[in-house]
Order: structure tokens, then C-alpha cells, then sequence
């Protein structure tokens, strides 16, 4: 989904009350309700990839602050500054980042130039005057987290005859569905051709294939079965 970015609420820029933005978990950082999942989600995936919590310089800024960064700025003694009432953290809507990601040429920089988008985070900085490797503004992306995998449903009639199916969790964590058939004995995936027969072994807990060979049909009914309260848990 997408919002657009700039003025919301009926508020002014840099004027916009506290309980009327969403703070960042773990800080007291403010942006725009919409773009808040987003960097969430953007912290805890910088984190799985790099072992902590990146740190928010700046995130929304008030008036009183953007003006003060402002006249710095025409000194001559501050880093760029947006025209007070124009810059996008006075609508909640950029972020200013530590832990490397403001510094031009790590891994923390490169990998959030990467990912940062898909979380509503673009690295506009890197196309400043003077370049801002650590700011980064909403793209207009509210961030929904994916559903969690739903093993898929069996279907049982369009099995071929004098065989079973079940549905095994393969090594890189997907449900395969795999086949054994009685007559010849073997196992084999229905729909995926990476299944490993190991994955199917331990799933039906069973050391060999002639384990369940032996079983016949019945083997099979134990095994599905099996498999299936397994799921349900
Ligand atoms: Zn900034």
C-alpha cells in the first residue's frame, strides 16, 4: 500500500503534536503513524543481519530546531538544512541514521540503500548537494509484515493409486509434499523437486525406506497420520 508523503492530518509542518506521530520502539523518536511498521520492521532486520539495534539520530524535528539547523546551515557552520516548514522530518517522515549506516562505503551503509525501500526507508541523502549517507525519507510504502506460511491443504483424490502422501518439512523449513507409492517402493516429491529423501526420512522417523516398505498400506495410514497430528500442533 501506498500514502502520499508531505502534509497529513491538518497539521502544520514541524508543529505537529506528540500523540498525533508513533514512537519508536525502544526510543523516544517520533515519525508519521503510517511510516512507523516500516522502520520497525527496518530495525529488527538490521539487527538479524548485523547483531543490534541501529541507532535514530533524528527523526521528526520541530519548527523551533529546523530553524535553529537552518541559520547554522546559512553560517556556514552546520550541515545542510531544508528551509524551515519544508523539510520532510517536520512531517515525521525522514530518519537520520547512526551505526554506519552514515558512513559511506560499510556494509551497515550498503545493506540499507538495499533493503530500505522495501520498508519505506529510500537513501534520498545520497542525492543531496552535499551528500547525507544517514538520511533517509519515507517512500510512501506502509510496511505490512508477511503472513506467516500456511502449510497448503492436502488433496487426497488426485493421488495416484496404491500410494500416500504427507506433507514433510523439507530442510529450508517449506512443507514438500511427497509421495510413496506401494508398488515400486519409493518415495518422491509431488510438487517440489528439491525435496531430500533425508528430510522425508526424519520426518516420518523412520531410519530407512524398507521400514515403511514393510508396512504396506497400513505403514503409510500410520505415517500420514503421524505427520498430520504433527502439524496440528
Ligand atoms: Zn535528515
Amino acid at each position: 500500500m501506498m500514502a502520499t508523503r508531505g502534509a497529513w492530518g491538518g497539521h502544520a509542518n514541524g508543529k505537529i503534536p506528540a500523540s498525533a506521530m508513533v514512537t519508536i520502539a525502544g526510543t523516544n523518536r517520533r515519525v508519521r503513524k503510517e511510516f512507523a511498521a516500516g522502520v520497525n520492521a527496518f530495525r529488527d532486520a538490521f539487527r538479524a543481519r548485523f547483531g543490534y539495534l541501529p541507532v535514530i539520530v533524528e527523526s521528526y524535528r520541530d519548527y523551533a530546531e529546523q530553524v535553529r539547523l537552518w541559520n547554522a546551515y546559512q553560517s556556514g557552520k552546520g550541515n545542510l538544512a531544508a528551509y524551515p516548514g519544508t523539510s520532510l522530518h517536520g512531517w515525521g517522515e525522514s530518519i537520520d541514521w547512526a551505526s554506519r549506516i552514515d558512513v559511506y562505503g560499510t556494509p551497515e551503509k550498503q545493506w540499507a540503500d538495499a533493503n530500505g525501500p522495501k520498508y519505506g526507508l529510500a537513501p534520498t541523502g545520497n542525492g543531496f548537494s552535499q551528500r547525507e549517507a544517514w538520511h533517509f525519507d519515507w517512500n510512501g510504502t506502509v510496511y505490512k509484515p508477511p503472513a506467516p506460511p500456511k502449510p497448503p491443504k492436502q488433496e487426497e483424490d488426485d493421488m495416484p493409486k496404491n500410494s500416500g502422501c504427507a506433507w514433510v518439512r523439507a530442510s529450508d523449513k517449506r512443507n514438500v509434499r511427497a509421495v510413496f507409492n506401494t508398488d515400486s517402493g519409493f518415495w518422491w516429491p509431488w510438487t517440489d523437486n528439491d525435496i531430500k529423501i533425508s528430510d522425508v526420512q526424519k520426518a516420518f522417523d523412520v531410519p530407512s525406506f524398507a521400514t515403511v516398505t514393510e508396512g504396506g498400506a497400513k505403514g503409510i495410514e500410520a505415517m500420514c497420520a503421524l505427520v498430520r497430528s504433527r502439524q496440528e500442533k
